[in-house]
């Protein structure tokens, strides 16, 4: 069985939705997962913003406009009237519930259930779509498979059991749909994988069923060397290791999810990432297997906030770093890149919800200083202890760029360096004529 995931501008069109169901007419057993309808997302996020503000006929307007690009896209979707009657049914239940949320106290909770609903929508038509095509297919409820505990991190176990439950419940059907990102969570409540979760859904099914392959369908062919919306000349690199692909998507290869691929890796399932406006394209392979490569990728994180720590004693003296850690761990913040002196130690966080507190805390254990703006440059590839060169590479590539901090050495896999984020752009671009071999 495979689990296919496709993303929000493959099913950004009634034209793209159709693309989709040819490239999933094949006889493999399949799960789809779907994102929402491209743009979506963010104007669900934008309508919670504005009822936060109380700023209710904003809503209203974006909510119409919104309702009015689902009423015509249904109307290209569709080729008889009972499938069109079954997509506004769709479309009117579902802007209903977001419509019942503007009288209502906006929280956090509303804000979920809101930004929830494109993936509702986008599976719901396609379901339909299929069923006029003639395909049959089953739609499984995300809502109930997929769950988050209290560290808002997926529950396996859960999804195994729940999804396996639900597939036994259809032996005779070879075509499952299901939405990407969302989720309950704990209290029951419904909540989501963070932005760009529907690629997390994807590999947790796939570990789930231990599925022959997840395939991530994107608009690109497949994981690039280097960021193409910023860097000038890039190149699809064919197989990226489960380390490799791990380590590039939790520092800014907005391909993937942050920390998708893991539930793949440990269930060694191969991740394909392929092009829905190129399905022949090869794009990327993601499995166990290691190349040689020195560098196989360059990936940047923006909003990287640096908090530098100087103590009144001597750094390494017994039990400060734990003191430090611990005030992290309170705050349930992740700390990314880490560099030592003797007195002092430099962090950086990318979750800042909580940084007045931490701060604050670790003044009692020195003096502290924070730079924001500051941007993360990942370079992956291979920085074994064995082999020489490599640095010594990338440092003549940012020669004349300043930077605040570099990381080597905590895995073989990667060299991080952080930045001034106003220089990132140079950055990579220097860092991608020198490290990769254009003939
Ligand atoms: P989807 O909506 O299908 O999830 P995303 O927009 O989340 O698609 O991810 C695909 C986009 O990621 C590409 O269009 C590309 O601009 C961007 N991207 C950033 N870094 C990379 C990279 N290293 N390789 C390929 N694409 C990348
Ligand atoms: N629709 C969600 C987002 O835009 C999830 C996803 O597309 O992966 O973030
Ligand atoms: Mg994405």
């Amino acid at each position: 069985m495979r689990v296919l995931k496709f993303g929000g501008t493959s099913v950004g069109s009634p034209e793209r939705m159709q693309a989709v169901a040819a490239i999933i007419n094949d006889s493999h057993r399949k799960i789809v997962v779907l994102s929402a309808v491209t743009g979506t997302t963010n104007v669900l996020v934008e309508i919670g913003d504005k009822l936060a503000e109380g700023n209710k006929a904003g809503a209203v307007a974006v909510i119409e406009n919104l309702y009015e690009h689902y009423k015509k896209f249904i109307a290209t979707l569709y080729k008889s009237e009972s499938s069109l009657e079954k997509g506004k049914a769709v479309i009117d239940k579902q802007f209903a519930v977001i419509r019942s949320l503007v009288d209502v106290p906006t929280t956090v909770i509303e804000q979920r259930i809101l930004v929830a609903q494109g993936e509702l929508i986008s599976t719901q038509l396609f379901h339909h779509f299929l069923t006029e095509m003639g395909r049959k297919s089953v739609l499984l409820p995300a809502l109930e498979m997929v769950k988050i505990d209290d560290d808002n991190e997926p529950i396996l176990s859960f999804i195994e059991e729940k999804l396996t439950a639900l597939l036994a419940q259809h032996n005779d059907c070879d075509l499952f749909i299901t939405q990407g990102y969302i989720c309950r969570n704990p209290k029951g409540e419904i909540d989501n994988l963070k932005r760009g979760g529907s690629d997390y859904t994807g590999t947790l099914l796939g570990a789930a069923i231990n599925a022959e392959e997840i395939q991530i369908w994107t608009d690109i062919d497949g994981m690039h060397n280097n960021d193409p919306r910023i860097v000038k000349r890039t190149f699809p690199v064919r197989e990226v290791s489960f380390n490799e692909a791990a380590e590039l998507a939790y520092f800014g290869a907005k391909i993937l999810h942050p920390t998708c691929i893991r539930p793949a890796q440990d269930r060694n399932v191969p991740v394909k990432l392929l092009n829905t406006m190129e399905p022949s394209a090869e794009g990327t392979v993601i499995t166990n297997n290691v190349s040689d490569r020195a560098v196989t990728a360059i990936a940047a994180k923006d909003n990287i906030t640096v908090i530098k720590i100087k103590s009144t004693r001597m750094l390494l003296a017994h039990g400060f770093l734990r003191k430090v850690f611990e005030v992290f761990e309170k705050y349930k913040t992740p700390i990314d890149v880490i560099t030592t002196s003797e007195v002092a130690l430099s962090m950086t966080i990318d979750e800042t919800s909580n940084l007045e507190a931490i701060l604050v805390e670790l003044e009692q254990y020195g003096v502290v200083e924070v730079e924001q703006e500051q941007s993360i440059i990942c370079i992956v590839g291979n920085f074994s202890p064995e082999k020489s060169g490599i640095i010594l590479n990338l440092l003549t590539c940012l020669k004349d760029i300043p930077f605040r901090m570099i990381s080597s050495g905590g895995s073989k896999y990667n060299t991080t360096i952080v930045l001034k984020t106003i220089y990132k752009v140079e950055a990579l671009n220097a860092l991608n004529e020198g490290l990769f071999e254009w003939k």
